[in-house]
Parts: structure tokens; C-alpha cells; sequence
């Protein structure tokens, strides 16, 4: 890996962040708060919330089993995603490479940072290759993208080929986790202390159960962890959404329980879409949803939309031509998704 100091850009390395009231003031002794503007009525919502976080990163480490300076939260993983563009890439000179298909915030913030976005297309099991990622990019790709279990595929990306990428890339790795709860794959989060260009991202959005309430989490070195919390906004993530977080992660069990069945329930729809007439092929999965070919999605798309139904239309995207994502549901939700597609009229279009 390149020094950190070359892959920041300069004006980030040199900057001095704003300096928040609760930031100059962190002791836990005093009573009397008169130094943020802030109403003295309509407790507890008055007062700033922690702008790091501190009581909910200490939770997270202790279930993560990683030290607090090695977690940025941010309003969403979608936050982190921007931040490293606006950290790490000089707008119209440096680039990323990413796997594709993929997640499509990665491209929308590059675009947003006015950084050039390089697809390098899966293969037709849809796993990448370090060799053709490397062969992309260039003294100025500042940070390659892989997400496992992939968006929209469903499958985790071969490790082997994830180490070798960590190992010879120069710039930084991101690995998007946010369905790793859902797979048998165990998470990079062990391997940060052997790869210091890696930068993992998971999400309280999926397999917990919180995506209103936008946390989204970085786990890195602490040096990076350092960068990414010196251009957030001061107060990033609210007081209701701490809250809420270290409630959730007080219910650990609870998740447990919820990706138990989420995963038979997924297996047994997959069963079930095999069946299906209007079903071409299923790829295997290792998250909350699935991608399945069929007969004609765009027009099955709008079969279901009229009975009530939506799941995702992925025929647009590269090698998902015909392909629907339907994410696992209820049982009782997944079972109107089998009914109403028993009924579709394969041979007459609507
Ligand atoms: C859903 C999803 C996220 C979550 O984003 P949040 O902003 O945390 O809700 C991140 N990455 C991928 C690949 C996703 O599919």
C-alpha cells in the first residue's frame, strides 16, 4: 500500500476540522451547559448529540470484537461511501475501479465527486478477477470496490481472489458487507490488523432491521477511521438513531433469530421459483434476496406491480438481462409473490 498521506487528497491531509462545542468539552462532570446555543427546555432532545458516537461504538466493539477507534458510523453506509470519494479522489484526475454488476451508489458518488468510475464486468458466475481490476487501473485509481455477498447477484465473492486483490492493489480496498449476516462467509472484519488498505462497510439497514433509522458503519485502521471523522458533518449521526442502535444491539439475539429465518424462508422460495413456468434460472444466494432469470421480467415486472406485488427489475443492468431481485419477505408476503407468479400466463403476454 502507498503511505496514507499519498492516497489523501492534500486539502484533507492539511485539514483542521471544525471544533464543535461537545468536541472542545468532553468531560462528564459538569452540570451546567452553557456553551452549544442550545434551548435548555424539551429535554433530552435539546442537546447536541455525541458527535462520536462513543457509548454505541463501545457496544459495537464489544459484539464486533474490535477496538471503538476502528469504527466510523456514518447516516447510512451511503455516507461512508461519499466520504471516502471526498477524502481519497482529486475530482476529474484520480479514479476508482469497481466489480460490475454491482451496488449503484458507488457509481452515483463517483459521478457526485466528478471521479471517474471503471466497470470491470463479473465473470458468468459472477466473480471477479484481481489480474483484470489491477490491468483497469492506474497510478491514479485511488480505491477499487467489491461488495460480498454481491448486490444485485446474491453470491459472496471468492476470498482467495478478495486476499490477492488486498495484497497486491496499492490503494485501498472497500468490501461492502451488508449482507454478510446472511452468509456462512466469515467477515473481513478479522483481517483488518493483516491488510491496512482495507476498508470494510456493513449496515445496521439489512439483517438488523434498521434501515429508518440510517446507521451505516466503517471499519478500517485507525488512521483512516481517523480521516473519514474529520470531514463528517460534526453531529452525523442523531440522537434518536444512537439511541435506538444501542437498543438494537441489546436485542443481538433477536437478529439472530431473524436471519435464521430469512434464510429457510429464502431457500424455500427458491424452491418454489424453480417450479415456476416463467422461471429460466436461479442463481445460487448467500443474502436476504435473490436474482432469478426469467421468461420476460420487464413484462412479469408489471404483471406483479398489478397484483400488488413489486420486487426489483434487474433487467437493465449488465449481465442481468430478464433478471428479477426478489428479496425474502414474510412468509405470508413471500407466498402471495409464488401464487400470483403460478397464475402469470406464460405464453400470453399482457
Ligand atoms: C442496502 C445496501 C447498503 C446499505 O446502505 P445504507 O445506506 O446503510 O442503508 C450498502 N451496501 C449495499 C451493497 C446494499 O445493498
Amino acid at each position: 500500500m502507498k503511505p496514507l498521506q499519498e492516497l489523501t487528497r492534500p486539502n484533507i491531509w492539511q485539514l483542521k476540522p471544525y471544533s464543535s462545542a461537545r468536541d472542545e468539552y468532553k468531560g462528564a462532570t459538569a452540570s451546567v451547559f452553557l456553551d452549544a446555543n442550545e434551548n435548555p427546555y424539551n429535554t433530552p432532545h435539546n442537546r447536541y448529540p455525541d458527535p462520536m458516537q462513543w457509548e454505541l461504538k463501545k457496544e459495537l466493539s464489544r459484539i464486533k470484537k474490535i477496538s471503538p477507534d476502528r469504527i466510523f458510523l456514518g447516516n447510512g453506509s451511503d455516507e461512508a461511501i461519499d466520504l471516502v470519494f471526498r477524502a481519497f479522489c482529486e475530482p476529474r484526475i484520480d479514479n476508482v475501479v469497481a466489480i460490475d454488476p454491482t451496488y449503484g451508489m458507488y457509481q452515483v458518488c463517483a459521478e457526485v465527486n466528478d471521479v471517474e468510475y471503471r466497470k470491470v464486468l463479473l465473470d458468468e458466475e459472477f466473480q471477479f478477477s484481481t489480474d483484470k481490476l489491477l490491468a483497469a487501473s492506474d497510478a491514479h485509481t485511488k480505491l477499487i470496490f467489491l461488495c460480498s455477498p454481491n448486490n444485485p447477484t446474491g453470491n459472496d465473492l471468492l476470498r482467495s481472489e478478495i486476499e490477492k486483490l488486498l495484497r497486491e492493489f496499492d490503494g485501498l480496498v472497500i468490501l461492502d458487507e451488508a449482507y454478510n449476516d446472511f452468509s456462512e462467509a466469515p467477515s473481513f472484519l478479522e483481517e483488518l490488523d493483516k491488510y491496512p488498505n482495507l476498508i470494510i462497510l456493513q449496515t445496521f439497514s439489512k439483517a438488523w432491521g434498521c434501515a429508518a433509522i440510517r446507521l451505516g458503519m466503517a471499519f478500517a485502521s485507525p488512521d483512516i477511521i481517523g480521516i473519514l471523522s474529520k470531514i463528517k458533518y460534526p453531529y452525523n449521526v442523531n440522537l434518536l438513531t444512537q439511541k435506538q442502535a444501542v437498543e438494537t444491539l441489546h436485542r443481538y439475539y433477536e437478529i439472530e433469530h431473524w436471519v435464521k429465518t430469512l434464510k429457510e424462508e429464502r431457500e424455500n422460495m427458491e424452491k418454489e421459483f424453480a417450479k415456476l413456468p416463467c422461471t429460466v434460472h436461479l442463481f445460487p444466494s448467500n443474502a436476504n434476496f435473490f436474482l432469478a432469470r426469467m421468461t420476460d421480467a420487464v413484462n412479469i415486472y408489471s404483471y406483479l406491480v398489478s397484483e400488488g406485488i413489486i420486487v426489483r427489475n434487474r433487467h437493465f443492468v449488465s449481465l442481468c438481462g430478464n433478471c428479477l431481485r426478489v428479496t425474502v419477505g414474510t412468509h405470508i408476503e413471500n407466498e402471495k409473490l409464488i401464487e400470483a407468479l403460478k397464475k402469470y400466463p406464460i405464453d400470453k403476454h399482457i
